[in-house]
């Protein structure tokens, strides 16, 4: 069965698409850290980041830097902290999350958004790409 991240990239749920190439999509988190929490993923459908192709691994890399630094002008923050964890969606997603202080990385406090507060930030962050 495919993961929910396969179904947003084929279009079959909904999200907040900021940008995409063949290989990767970058794209709002549903429930937040904080403001502008990024999640970039692989078109292609693996579980462990580690398990991924040297070659891939460093695409996604690249493809994250790239969105992280307009990330980093769209959102004021001190600067943009980037996770791995996977333990709730078994599909590779790298976090980049502008970071205030330490909580905003922890994954214990959450902030909601409205519909407009997503729309704006995919906007403004686009702008920067
Ligand atoms: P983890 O697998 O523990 O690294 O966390 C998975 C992340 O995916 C969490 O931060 C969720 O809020 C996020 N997430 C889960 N479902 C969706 C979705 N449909 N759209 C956007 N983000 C999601």
């Amino acid at each position: 069965m495919s993961s929910i991240f396969t179904k947003i990239i084929n279009g079959e749920l909904p999200a907040y698409k900021i940008v995409e190439d063949d290989q990767f999509l970058a794209f709002l988190d549903i429930n937040p850290n904080a403001k502008g929490h990024t999640l970039c993923i692989p078109k292609k459908e693996i579980n462990k980041i580690f398990d991924m192709e040297e070659e891939d691994y460093v695409a996604l890399m690249r493809f994250s830097r790239k969105v992280a630094k307009a990330l980093e002008k769209a959102v004021p923050c001190k600067r943009i902290g980037m996770s791995v964890v996977g333990l709730e969606v078994p599909h590779v997603h790298v976090h980049l999350i502008p970071l205030q202080e330490m909580d905003d990385i922890r994954f214990t406090r959450k902030t909601s958004l409205s519909v407009e507060e997503f729309e704006e930030l995919v906007k403004s962050i686009q702008s920067y790409l």
